[in-house]
């Protein structure tokens, strides 16, 4: 039997941009009839003719399909629903907008043939000016750093996911959803292609700075604890000056001689206690992160592979 390919595009706010995609697509597949495709195209509440142009097209095409949001859920939800409703042996998700060049499909599936569960389009040069280089590049040194697991760099969310990771990302059913965290946290073989991503063809970008800081935000919080523990170190901060300060007064009034006003013990004390309120934060935050960890309610482990078992 014929393999399946399904392609899933989020679209928002893109009529524009839609009918070129779709060309630029059934040209590669054109290229590879041992493969049977899906497209879907995830409609996240665009405001202009998007899902117009995408009924229009699934009315020549059996083939694409279209799933429409009534308001904007955001790109990484969006992606979700293009995961929940394909059904392709493999699933390759790119924006579009055309930046993510159509042409790298057929490599994509050759290293998936290859075995990897995953593949990952490496952008080489990135277009985007210094404001979203440096902070991006920054930030995912910091995500790195802070979670057990390693996200690619300059990566974004043009991937081809095997069947396999496709169904454990089906099994995900948070709101705040951070995909370039979750397809690595689960462990499936990877690898990446590097590509140079074009300009988009029509329109602006709709990430803007609010919607990346809350992307980036969702990212941190979904891979790790660090925030919650920032509070042990300023309670620890606290209370070692606090206890040191308290220390040298103590000396100075014991074997100097020295007169301290009442305030200024308190001062002191308070101060100390300050810290102890911080650590006593902290010991909280542990627990609220250990409710957070249980309501996101993952799977305990990812199975990559069996043998001798069903
Ligand atoms: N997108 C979406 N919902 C959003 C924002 C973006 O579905 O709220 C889609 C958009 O149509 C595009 C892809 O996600 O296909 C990437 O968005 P964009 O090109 O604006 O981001 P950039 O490439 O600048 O990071
Ligand atoms: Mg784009």
């Amino acid at each position: 039997v014929k393999k399946k390919i399904s392609i899933i595009l989020p679209v928002y706010n893109e009529e524009r941009a839609i009918a070129s995609i779709y060309k630029a697509i059934i040209v590669v597949i054109s290229g590879m009839p041992e493969y049977l495709y899906e497209v879907i195209f995830v409609n996240d509440g665009s405001v202009d003719n998007s899902w117009n142009e995408i009924k229009k097209l699934s009315q020549k095409d059996k083939y694409v399909k279209g799933i429409s949001f009534g308001r904007n859920f955001g790109h990484q939800i969006a992606l979700k629903a293009g995961y929940d409703s394909s059904s392709g042996d493999a699933v390759i998700s790119m924006d579009s907008d055309l930046q993510h060049p159509p042409q790298l499909i057929l490599k994509m599936i050759k290293k998936w043939e290859k075995g990897f569960e995953v593949v990952y389009v490496e952008q080489i040069k990135r277009r985007d000016g210094v404001f979203k280089r440096v902070p991006s590049l920054l930030y995912y040194r910091l995500l790195n750093y802070v979670s057990q697991i390693t996200i690619p760099k300059n990566v974004g969310d043009f991937r081809l996911l095997d069947r396999k990771v496709v169904l454990f990302i089906k099994s995900i059913k948070t709101k705040s959803l951070y995909l370039r965290g979750l397809v690595p946290w689960s462990g499936f073989s990877s690898t990446s292609i590097c590509a140079e991503y074009s300009d988009r063809v029509s329109g602006k970008s709709s990430y803007t700075y609010w919607k990346m800081f809350k992307l980036a935000f969702d990212g941190i919080t979904a891979l790790s604890l660090f925030p919650l523990k920032l509070a042990a170190i300023v309670g620890a901060f606290v209370v070692f000056t606090g206890i040191i300060l308290l220390l040298i007064i103590l000396i100075d009034f014991i074997f100097y001689n020295s007169w301290y006003p009442l305030f200024k013990w308190l001062a002191t004390v308070t101060y100390i206690f300050v810290g102890v309120l911080f650590i006593l934060l902290w010991i909280l935050g542990e627990y609220v992160g250990k409710i957070y960890e249980e309501t996101k309610n993952y799977p305990q482990y990812v199975v990559v592979e069996k043998t001798n078992l069903e």
